[in-house]
């Protein structure tokens, strides 16, 4: 088999590795990002329904902490919205019971994306050449060589489907993931890998659920959209679509945890009950439905993940290096960010970080190299 050659390689196509790929295709150096799914985005999904994108990821950024999601913002020309909260909340207490509770408005205050966040990824993506992201590519095996670092697309007990070497490869995945999906040879430091899989993956135990409408009845009755509930299906829910524009949306977490997850359409129907005794029965008939599982998502979640799902990230590699074998490859993903891991904010912070040790080290290289 034919192994292709560039000068660098990104592992995964979220937020971070599309930021990298789009820092880095500029430059003097070959590129290619690899990409499992069958789409970009990764922890980033808003299927579309009549033009509203539903954000079954993130959904919010916080203008006062996030300097480069608002930079980005500008750079392609994209519009948010503060958080809707006015009027009251919800409460279900843990025998069921509602009763309505004083608002509780976010702080610092949250704001969502016109489009949603795959907005932020499409703009990029827009940005980086034709035949840089190459999708359905789920790396199985990165190989250190004398030359460089081969990195092998498939499945470990099937026919490589392809192969690939670089110079350099950065890592844009969540670290726990790329611990126990991926075969490194030789075998990783002990103390590295057990870094990596310490690092809980941020969100990936969790499930959400979008609920789209043609009316915000809620508000009529001077209610937010926002609830909380100790008895579940959904533990914390918000209303999710701006001020005045249809359709209009609730949008939420499970409140069960994952390993007892298992029936999703007792789920959905358990959900809808749920919406229609808190918020009325209109919100018991959404016009459309959405519910994502994270946890059972293969390119997200391991089963460390079904455990523990408030975890926030902590990346702890020995002597705090983001980067191994010699500086060949470098840790990007935002479990990896030096601040704010875990959030959109911090897949940019920890891909700025890996695309400018990389150009820095390729400059390094082409000296020495002549
Ligand atoms: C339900 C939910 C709600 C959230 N809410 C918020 C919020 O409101 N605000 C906020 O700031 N953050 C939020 N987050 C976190 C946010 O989604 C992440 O910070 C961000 O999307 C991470 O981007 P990333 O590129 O680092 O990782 P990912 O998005 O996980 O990207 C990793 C990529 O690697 C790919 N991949 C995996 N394995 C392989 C392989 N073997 N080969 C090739 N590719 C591979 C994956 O398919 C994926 O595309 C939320 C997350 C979830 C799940």
């Amino acid at each position: 088999m034919d192994t292709e050659k560039v000068d660098i390689i990104i592992i995964g196509g979220g937020l971070s590795g599309i930021y990298a790929a789009s820092l880095l295709a500029p430059t003097r150096s070959s590129v290619v990002l690899l990409e499992a799914r069958s789409r970009v985005g990764g922890r980033i999904l808003c299927p579309e329904h009549q033009g509203f994108f539903t954000d079954l990821g993130p959904s919010w950024y916080w203008p006062m902490m996030n300097p480069r999601i608002n930079a980005l913002i500008q750079v392609l020309n994209l519009k948010g919205y503060p958080q809707f909260e006015t009027g009251h909340g919800r409460f279900q207490a843990k025998d069921g019971h509602a009763e309505t509770i004083a608002g509780y408005p976010m702080q610092p205050p949250a704001w969502r994306l016109d489009g949603g966040m795959i907005s932020l990824v499409e703009g990029l993506r827009a940005r980086i050449p034709e035949g840089v992201i190459r999708l359905n590519h789920p790396v199985c095996e990165v190989e250190r060589r004398d030359d460089g670092v081969r990195v092998t697309v498939g499945h470990l007990d099937q026919e490589p489907r392809c192969r690939l070497k670089a110079s350099r490869v950065i890592l844009a995945l969540p670290p726990r993931l790329a611990a126990r999906s991926i075969l490194f040879t030789p075998d990783l430091p002990y103390d590295l890998a057990q870094a990596m899989l310490r690092a809980s993956t941020w969100m990936a135990g969790h499930a959400k659920f979008f609920a789209l409408y043609d009316r915000a009845d809620w508000r009529r009755f001077g209610l937010s959209g926002q609830g909380f509930s100790l008895c579940g299906p959904l533990g914390e829910i918000h209303d999710a679509s701006n001020e005045t524009e249809q359709p209009y949306g609730l949008t939420g977490f499970l409140g069960i945890p994952a390993l007892r997850r298992n029936d999703r359409d007792a789920i959905i129907r358990a959900m809808l009950g749920q919406l229609s005794f808190m918020f009325g029965p209109a919100a018991g008939e959404p016009l459309k439905l959405y519910y994502q599982d994270w946890a059972r998502e293969e390119f997200t979640a391991t089963e460390y993940d079904m455990r523990s799902a408030h975890n926030h990230p902590e990346f702890l590699p020995p002597s705090g290096k983001t980067s191994f074998w010699d500086g060949a490859v470098y840790f990007a993903g935002t479990e990896t960010a030096d601040d704010l891991g875990g959030y959109l904010e911090g897949a940019l912070s920890s891909a700025e970080r890996a695309a400018s040790a990389v150009i820095a080290s390729q400059d390094v290289l082409r000296a020495t190299m002549g």
